[in-house]
C-alpha cells in the first residue's frame, strides 16, 4: 500500500520507518481519543461557557488534528484514507445501520 498524500504529509512528522514506534498503535489510538475529546470540549465551551466562542476555522483545526492521527492509524493498518472511505461507503450502502439510501447518489458529484 502506498500512503496517500495526506498520509505522506503526516508521516513526515511521524516516527521514521525503522523506529520502534513507527507502527506502534498506541500513540495514534490514544491521540484519536484525545483529539475527539478536544472536539467535544471545544463545543462544550462554545455552547456553555460565557464569553467563549470558537470560529469555524478553530473547529476545522481540531478536525484536522483528528484527521492527522486517523491517517497515521490507517497507514499502520495498511490502508489509505481513500480506501477507508470506500470501505465505509460500502458499509453504509449495505444498510448495516439501517440506512439503505446511503448509496442513493444524493450527495454524489
Ligand atoms: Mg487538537
Amino acid at each position: 500500500m502506498k500512503p496517500d498524500a495526506i498520509q505522506r504529509r503526516a508521516l513526515k512528522t511521524w516516527y521514521p520507518p525503522g523506529h520502534e514506534l513507527h507502527l506502534d498503535p498506541l500513540h495514534p489510538v490514544l491521540a484519536i481519543a484525545g483529539e475527539a475529546g478536544e472536539i467535544a470540549d471545544q463545543w462544550k465551551k462554545h455552547q456553555y461557557k460565557p464569553g467563549v466562542e470558537y470560529t469555524r476555522e478553530q473547529f476545522l483545526d481540531e478536525l484536522g488534528d483528528l484527521l492527522y492521527y486517523l491517517s497515521i492509524r490507517a497507514y499502520q493498518l495498511d490502508v489509505t484514507l481513500d480506501e477507508l472511505s470506500q470501505m465505509n461507503r460500502r458499509k453504509l450502502a449495505g444498510g448495516v445501520h439501517g440506512w439503505p439510501e446511503a448509496d442513493s447518489g444524493a450527495y454524489d458529484d
